[in-house]
């Protein structure tokens, strides 16, 4: 018997959804690459309820406890006697969620003795310290693709959005005003634009695709080339340095994980190479961007706009900078947990904790760290190393 930690968003203010804005969800069976959507042997849930929040549970409670299991579900993470360290003693798997993730440092994972797995019900773990799971042999796995597409489409969104001035114009609205001028002042067309994406992986690739119809100019950095054939379809310029990408572009979207080697490629140097009045847009994660560079570059103008939904830490105090500065698109967390993905990612999860119990092998795509090293995803995609540093900074934030 396992006892299995899962840390979950709060429920919202106005209590756990009893109807839903819709029915049902698109059937949709395998991702743009062929990847397989998740293969669970069951799940307990009606995709497209919350299932991401501390009452939604993932859907995982039948199943667990079905199986002997024990399952602790809560939202407290951070701070000194939070549940997750009250519990973490004897917990063999962790799972959380990067939108409230908990913050798996080395202090936690040395202190955790039975610990053998941390599932990222979503894509990114950087809020684990790779370093120490490696260290002490403990698995990290996440649900590959499940929401990169629902990421795209938020990237999507915030480009239009700081580009076309939409949330100002909005508010004009709210506040029974008629102010064209004030609306149109800063409104531009994205047609012709130059768009281009730090790291063109499932997210980045999915941007340019999605951008590719208003004709704009589209540019990718990554290590590896896309294959020639989705070059010459999309009419991409590959570039090998990050200047290289800024100095062209009137939109930069990242979209590469954060390890030691991306952590603070954003800052104030790399930013003085932007073309002035560049829109900056990142989905991927907030510790990406040196965060008072980023407000810096607003107030003085060599930004135009910056938009995304990732911060440091998460949940984000009330006096991060990034609440306050000017010319800003910034939502909480919230791009790959549509209840779409929600769907895709608790299936996915639960597809992960099948294949742990039953001794099977945890799909290649899924793993990012197993047997002591970087494996899969991880070993293509990540640096050793560890990007946890400063996230007890998550306390101070009050609900
Ligand atoms: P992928 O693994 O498909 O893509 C990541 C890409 O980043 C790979 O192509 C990798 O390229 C590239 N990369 C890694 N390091 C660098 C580097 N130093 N310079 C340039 N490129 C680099 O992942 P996804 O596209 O699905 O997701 C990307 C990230 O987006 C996640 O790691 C996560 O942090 C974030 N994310 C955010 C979500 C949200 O809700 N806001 C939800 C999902 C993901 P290479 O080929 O060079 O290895």
């Amino acid at each position: 018997m396992a006892k299995i930690v899962c840390v979950l968003y709060d429920d919202p203010v106005t209590g756990y959804p009893k109807t839903y804005a819709r029915d049902d969800l698109p059937v949709l069976e395998r991702y743009p690459d062929g990847q397989t959507l998740p293969t669970p042997h069951g799940i307990d849930f009606r995709p497209g309820t919350l299932l991401g929040s501390v009452s939604g549970e993932l859907g995982l409670r039948k199943y667990l406890e079905s199986n002997g299991h024990e399952l602790v579900v809560t939202s407290s993470k951070d701070g000194t006697g939070s549940v997750l360290d009250r519990e973490l003693e004897d917990a063999e798997i962790v799972i959380s969620q990067p939108f409230w993730p908990a913050y798996m440092t080395a202090e936690r994972i040395r202190r955790a003795k039975k610990l053998k797995m941390i599932v990222t019900a979503g894509i990114g773990s950087d809020h684990t310290d790779l370093q120490a799971a490696m260290d002490h042999g403990v698995t990290v796995a996440e649900v590959t693709y499940c929401n990169s597409n629902s990421v795209a489409e938020h990237v999507a969104m915030m480009t239009l959005s700081l580009v076309r001035n939409y949330l100002p114009s909005h508010q004009w609205v709210l506040k029974g005003g008629w102010n064209i001028a004030d609306c149109v002042a800063r409104s531009y067309d994205l047609e012709g634009m130059h768009v281009g994406t730090v790291a063109a992986g499932r997210i980045g690739l999915r941007v340019l695709r999605l951008l590719n119809p208003f004709d704009v100019k589209l540019h990718y950095l990554d290590r590896y080339r896309l294959p020639e054939t989705v070059e010459r379809e999309l009419n991409l310029t590959h570039h090998t340095s990050l200047d290289s990408l800024t100095r062209v572009c009137d939109v930069v979207t990242l979209n590469c994980p954060l390890h030691p080697e991306t952590e603070h490629m954003i800052n104030a140097k790399s930013l003085a190479n932007f073309k002035r009045g560049a829109y900056l847009i990142n989905t991927a994660r907030g510790k990406l961007c040196d965060r008072d560079a980023v407000a810096a570059a607003l107030e003085s103008g060599q930004l135009a706009g910056y938009a995304g939904d990732v911060w440091f830490p998460q949940p984000t105090p009330a006096d991060h900078p990034w609440r306050h500065m000017p010319h800003h698109g910034m939502t909480p967390h919230i791009s790959g947990t549509s209840l779409s993905a929600q769907a895709r990612y608790a299936a996915g999860t639960r597809e992960i904790l099948e294949c742990y119990f039953e001794g099977r092998p945890i799909r290649e795509e899924y793993l990012i760290v197993q047997g002591g090293r970087l494996a899969g995803v991880g070993a293509h995609s990540y640096s050793a190393g560890n990007a946890t540093s400063g996230s007890e900074e998550a306390a101070r934030f009050k609900g």
